[in-house]
């Protein structure tokens, strides 16, 4: 690749392939430095200025919900148009404009004014009022970013490449993923829930940038690539002709992976194994279903509890979860119960700060503590299996009391809904995830509480390893090729196999073509992925019989480490 005086490479860790050419968007927690470098004007031009900062706002929503009516996205342009009448609105208006008056800068009093409008709207004793906080905290950003001459370029018809020190997963999930095509984080190791977004969405992503965060201003066009986890900087023209090619390979393999999508992911000795999607807002189940999934083996519902002041009510999360499970069809949809805490907190529900939150108050641990929260949810996933086939999965158990509580819970959820005569699927699905060493272990015992596993291996392999997760300085220790982790994942195949109940796969490792042999020569029924990940795991169970796989499998289980089986499977299959 040629190089020139301007051109600048910053080298981070690719965590989703791919080449994109777009602008930067920096995203929320940015905008401390532009404020901390405004200068203010006396009060006089600074109200003048919000003045036509309120216009433009206006303006640019207006052009946003004429696109959206043209794209058929009724949704988005409704919620737009709400936004129009709160930037119209003459009592926050009055407010920034008492807040310059003390003396407040135009963007500051903005951010101020909109985020005690927005606690006023969170503190209603009404779902609908209290979700119109978000909207207007979303303005007051809007405004605000005017104010401070930061080119918004979501209006923009280019690809946009989210930026930040760390990326909420609700940033990226709250974005139309047409806009969406790339992700640059600071941290994040490969499994935080930013990258598994980025990856159901199948967003080229680079992370471990942290040193060149100062470098990247709103608005800049840049290169990133996913492959070598690169950004580019001032390309010249030569390297963009390069890079331009490289990504249209990427859209040319997209169009290859979309015609598998209808065929079997089945052995050439005919055994067949399910391929699922990963999804975590119902938008997800749209982008994975032209890669022809059956169904959904992950709905991490905790997105719907995230980015926001408040729990979500029965209603709103019966609605998301009545969403999915309708594009699901005749194919299973498994609803997790809400795993919260760990790298997922929320403001909402006060959690102590906890030392080791991984290893603290999370996922059901919470649930059969906050049995109101729990019960909420159960009801709605309860009320949504009236309209297809959904299976209810528990995170982070570590032993057979635990299901059984869960399961009382559940009992009283479905009593109550048959005396308020609401219709629901008596024989709903009940299955846990094995993300747990203890759980792995006692998989004998927990089968008998179950219908099936499903084995979270982002979790696993963190604790069997003792890895974190998302740690970048332990990252290269973490994988799920380390012969401890196999054996506790086969063990657990085998439990559920002898006990007659199913088991799938829904942590990272099941959308890995290489890994996705030796679950096979373990006997696993179903892998649940992002749905772009489909189509390669597919084309290599479509490629191999089950016993070269059990044998490859028998060879890995006698190696001593990761480094050792990763480098078999790259010798035996290719990559
Ligand atoms: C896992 O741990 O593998 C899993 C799928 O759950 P999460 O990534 O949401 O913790
Ligand atoms: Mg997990």
């Amino acid at each position: 690749m040629e190089m020139t005086d301007t051109m600048k490479v910053l080298q981070g860790k690719g965590v989703v392939p791919g080449v994109v050419i777009g602008r930067i968007r920096l995203t929320s927690q940015d905008i401390s430095g532009y404020l901390a470098q405004y200068v203010a004007r006396n009060p006089a031009a600074e109200a003048e200025k919000l003045e036509q900062a309120l216009l433009t706002a206006q303006q640019d929503l207006e052009t946003v919900i004429t696109r959206a009516r043209e794209a058929g996205e009724e949704k988005q342009a409704e919620i737009m148009g709400a936004h129009v009448m709160m930037v119209g609105d003459p009592e926050l208006k009055n407010s920034v404009l008492g807040k310059i008056a003390e003396g407040l800068a135009a963007p500051r009093a903005m951010l101020d004014a909109s985020e005690e409008f927005a606690m006023i709207f969170a503190a209603m004793d009404n779902e609908y009022m209290q979700e119109r906080a978000a909207d207007v905290r979303d303005i007051g950003r809007r405004v605000a970013k005017l104010l401070l001459g930061i080119v918004d370029t979501v209006e923009g018809d280019e690809p946009l490449i989210l930026c930040g020190a760390e990326i909420e997963p609700s940033a990226i999930a709250n974005l139309p993923p047409a806009m969406v095509q790339g992700v640059i984080m600071g941290q994040g190791g490969t499994t935080s829930h930013a990258v598994i977004i980025a990856k159901s969405r199948g967003l080229a992503t680079v992370v471990g940038l942290s040193e060149y965060l100062g470098s990247l201003k709103d608005g800049d066009e840049v290169v990133l690539d996913g492959d070598k986890g690169q950004v580019i900087l001032g390309a010249d023209t030569a390297s963009l002709a390069n890079y331009r090619a490289r990504a249209e390979a990427g859209r040319e393999q997209r169009r290859r992976d979309l015609a598998i999508a209808s065929l079997p992911a089945v052995t050439t000795d005919g055994v067949r194994v399910q391929l699922a999607a990963n999804v975590g807002i119902p938008q997800d189940m749209q982008a994975a279903m032209p890669f022809g999934c059956e169904g959904v083996g992950l709905y991490r519902t905790e997105f719907l509890f995230m980015g926001r002041d408040t729990v979500p009510g029965e209603e709103e999360q019966f609605k998301a979860y009545r969403e999915v499970v309708e594009q699901c069809g005749e194919h299973l949809c498994v609803i997790r119960t809400m795993d919260i805490g760990g790298d997922k907190p929320l403001p909402y529900l006060e959690i102590p700060r906890e030392d080791n939150p991984f290893l603290g108050w999370r996922a059901i641990r919470i649930s059969l503590v906050r049995t109101d929260l729990f019960m909420t949810q159960l009801r709605a996933i309860l009320r949504a299996s009236a309209f297809g086939k959904i299976a209810i999965m528990l995170p982070m158990v570590i032993s057979s009391g635990e299901i059984r509580q869960a399961r009382q819970h559940l009992q009283a959820a479905m009593r109550q809904l048959e005396q308020e005569q609401i219709a629901f699927d008596r024989n709903i699905q009940f299955g846990i995830m094995v993300e747990t060493p203890a759980a792995a272990v006692m998989t004998p015992q927990l089968a008998k509480e179950c219908d099936f596993f499903s084995i979270g291996t982002n979790d696993l392999v963190q604790y069997t390893l003792a890895v974190d997760r998302v740690n970048p300085n332990v990252s290269s220790l973490y994988s799920h090729y380390h012969p401890a982790v196999l054996r506790l994942i086969r063990q657990t195949i085998t439990a559920a196999r002898e006990q007659g109940i199913w088991s799938g796969m829904c942590g990272e490792m099941a959308g890995d073509p290489l890994a996705a042999v030796l679950l096979l020569g373990m006997g696993i029924h179903e892998l649940s992925m992002s749905g772009p990940a489909i189509p390669r795991v597919k084309e290599m169970i479509r490629s191999i019989d089950s016993g070269r796989a059990r044998q490859l499998l028998d060879q890995a289980l006698e190696l001593d480490d990761a480094a050792a089986v990763k480098e078999l499977l790259l010798k035996e299959l290719g990559n």
